[in-house]
């Protein structure tokens, strides 16, 4: 071997290390948090390893014949690997900069691209060796071309996208020079292959390409830390801003939503003003999800806020309650112009919703009642316009105004009150157990009680197919005490059965930690059927409005001191944000599944994870997350530090009968 060449592999065959140790430590990163965007310079950088180790053993077997096994070998590892550097690259910058994700199809497309140009241009003209020169300028010109071409567009990328931190505008400067140096190349090496100086440049680029290597995985390092810290800032506003507003929509939430109400009942009582409250329900909201998707829902959310937030009546509280249900309070002089607002509000919301390239057309209806006269504080308020709206829902008329002695059932309430009383009494509510993983120790740490309904000619139903009857009629609590003992009994009856004990998580509507009789109950049940209160957690699951928080806190307090964990369901959504964590004195957060969803393809949400899970552990207080489908979750999660897990992938919710089976397989 000459010596030049020599010195070529010893190189090349640094680089190649270099470059594995960089794969290496994007490796690790990436699994530890798996980013997309680290994914994409993973493989772009195990792509360039390959290169230079190709380049390297160019430079060893540079005496084989033109077309031989080795030289086509090596040529076409050279050309593919190079490639697909390039295409990685390129989608890492991208994927680093619109935290979106690229569609797999994209993806596969650029791979069979990468894939395919490398080979064309191995086989090409590389089995005659007379042509030198189309070889070169296919394998070479070619290449630097579109590597040249690729470093443009980036630049022109993050120009457009005005990047602000240091290592984007050294990425941005990077790209230009290199991009510049490539394009280049390619024009001289058509104009001059054969002249002298061009050998030198060649020789000489050797040496600058390990300095441009080098220095870009320097950028993507800086890079990565200036991002992570970025992603951090945005999370932590982020949480600051959950703390006050709904997640979804931007407007105040529940919470909010009582403070103003009150705040603005106290200045309407000292200026002698009237106000009314209004309480809309989009119509049919559910089939708008389950036709065009939650996403969708969401957006159609977001954006009827926005409507009713920047409407002409300037309102003077717009917050949303839960779900669809949003509440919007005026002012007001006379009479007209309380109808005026009822006509207002119906106009906004049937202003067709732009999504996907059609329209959609919505309908609310409205329930509202007056301050001062029909009731004097918030809750009362919110209280009434709700049975107005009950009575809007059930007789199909649009608005409808707060009446003394409103009946609130419709007829179809009136046939449920009665079926669900039943089912009560004859125990068609049976129980489902849904097994939860403690990722410290792996081992099952308990289950979550879910309700079913067995009908009698509707066949098993979930929570979803009647809950809403049950809200509407109130019997929350019924079914509440009902699901406590019976899970007091089977905790028993599989003490005595199994000699085990499992303990079992509750859900408990927010309402019931604010009835007189809630923790005596309990403790009923506890003395009654022998159960040490270890065994008894209870989920609180706020679907209707917490009235009084002080009241709720002072329960929960005395929960624990009997021994009875407490934990916040749906943490994250609406309902339960970061204000609650603050000022409940719970044991555990369960982590909403719609964060769970997208956690391991989408970096906002993963970093919201991550910063809740901070949170609470700081405040002394344990994780479990819902709805952990995929394995990649689950080690996701498992590395960003969260206690425990729940969701299909590690089951489904079982029948009794199913879970002690399960239980005895364990
Ligand atoms: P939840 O408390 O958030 O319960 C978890 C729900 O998510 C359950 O639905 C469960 O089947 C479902 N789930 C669990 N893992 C996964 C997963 O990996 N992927 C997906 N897509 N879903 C998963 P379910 O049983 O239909 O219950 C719905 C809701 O009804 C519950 O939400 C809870 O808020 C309420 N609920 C259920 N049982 C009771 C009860 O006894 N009392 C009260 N007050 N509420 C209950
Ligand atoms: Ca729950
Ligand atoms: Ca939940």
């Amino acid at each position: 071997m000459a010596d030049r060449d020599f010195a070529h592999s010893l190189i090349y065959s640094t680089e190649t290390l270099i470059f594995s140790i960089l794969a290496l430590l994007l490796l690790a990163y990436y699994r530890g948090i798996g980013r997309t965007y680290v994914k994409f310079w993973l493989f772009s950088f195990s792509a360039l390893a390959v290169n230079q180790l190709s380049l390297a053993l160019d430079s060893v077997f540079n005496q084989q014949e033109v077309g031989s096994l080795i030289d086509i070998t090596i040529a076409l590892t050279r050309q593919v690997s190079n490639y697909l550097h390039l295409l990685f690259l390129m989608l890492g910058i991208y994927s680093a900069t619109k935290q979106k994700k690229i569609s797999p199809r994209v993806i596969s497309i650029g791979v069979i691209a990468a894939i395919t140009i490398g080979t064309v241009a191995t086989l090409l003209y590389g089995f005659d060796s007379n042509s030198v020169f189309n070889r070169f300028y296919l394998r070479e010109s070619l290449a630097a071309f579109i590597f040249g071409c690729g470093f443009i567009a980036a630049a022109c990328y993050l120009f457009s996208l005005k990047v602000e931190h240091f290592s984007g505008k050294i990425l941005l400067a990077f790209c230009v020079l290199v991009g510049i140096r490539f394009v280049a190349f390619s024009f001289a090496s058509i104009v001059s292959l054969t002249n002298d100086w061009f050998r030198h440049l060649t020789e000489w680029l050797i040496y600058v390409d390990v300095g441009i290597h080098t220095t870009l995985g320097f950028i993507i390092l800086i890079w990565m830390q200036g991002a992570e810290r970025h992603i951090a800032d945005t999370a932590i506003n982020r949480a600051k801003y959950l703390d006050k507003h709904d997640a979804l929509t931007g407007v105040l939430n529940r919470e909010q939503v009582l403070e103003k109400l009150t705040n603005e009942i106290k200045t309407a009582n000292e200026n002698g003003q009237k106000l009314c409250v209004y309480l809309l329900d989009i119509k049919r909201f559910k089939f708008v999800n389950d036709t065009y998707g939650l996403k969708v829902g969401d957006l159609i959310l977001g954006e009827t806020a926005r409507r009713l937030h920047h409407s002409l009546l300037k309102p003077k509280v717009v917050g949303r309650l839960s779900g669809d249900s949003f509440l919007y309070v005026i002012d007001y002089a006379n009479e007209q112009q309380k109808l005026t607002a009822v006509d207002h509000i119906h106009a906004l919301i049937a202003r067709p919703y732009q999504v996907e390239q059609q329209e959609v057309y919505l309908q609310c209806s409205v329930g509202y009642c007056d301050f001062p006269s029909d009731a004097d504080n918030a809750d009362d308020l919110i209280k009434k316009s709700n049975l107005a709206i009950l009575q809007a829902r059930s007789h199909n008329i649009h608005s409808v105004k707060y009446e003394y002695g409103m009946q609130s059932q419709g007829r179809h309430l009136l046939v449920m009150e009665k079926e669900i009383r039943r089912a009560i009494a004859n125990e068609e509510l049976i129980l489902y157990f849904q097994p939860q993983l403690n990722l410290k120790n792996n081992r099952l740490e308990g289950a979550e009680v879910l309700v079913r309904w067995q009908h009698p000619d509707k066949g098993l139903l979930a929570p979803g197919q009647f809950f809403d009857d049950i809200e509407a009629l109130n019997l929350f609590s019924e079914l509440d005490n009902y699901v406590l003992e019976k899970t007091c009994q089977t905790i028993a009856k599989w003490y005595k059965t199994y000699k085990r004990r499992v303990p079992l998580a509750i859900n408990i509507t927010a309402v019931e930690f604010q009835a007189k009789k809630f923790v005596s109950n309990i403790q009923n049940l506890l003395m009654k059927y022998e159960i040490p209160p270890i065994y008894l957690e209870l989920e609180i699951t706020e679907n209707v409005v917490i009235t009084d928080i002080e009241l709720v806190m002072k329960t929960i307090i005395d929960l624990q001191n009997m021994g009875i964990k407490v934990s916040i369901d749906d943490f994250g959504t609406g309902y339960s944000s970061l204000a609650y964590l603050r000022k409940l004195p719970i044991d555990k957060i369960k982590i909403d599944r719609s964060f769970i969803q997208e956690v391991a393809s989408n970096d906002s949400d993963l970093t919201i994870v991550k910063t809740m899970i901070e949170l609470s552990h700081g405040l002394g207080k344990r994780v479990l997350a819902e709805g952990v489908e995929t394995q990649q979750q689950l080690q996701l999660l498992r590395n960003i530090g969260c206690d425990a897990v729940q969701g299909y992938f590690i089951s489904k919710p079982k029948s009794e009968a199913e879970f002690t089976k399960y239980l005895k397989r364990k």
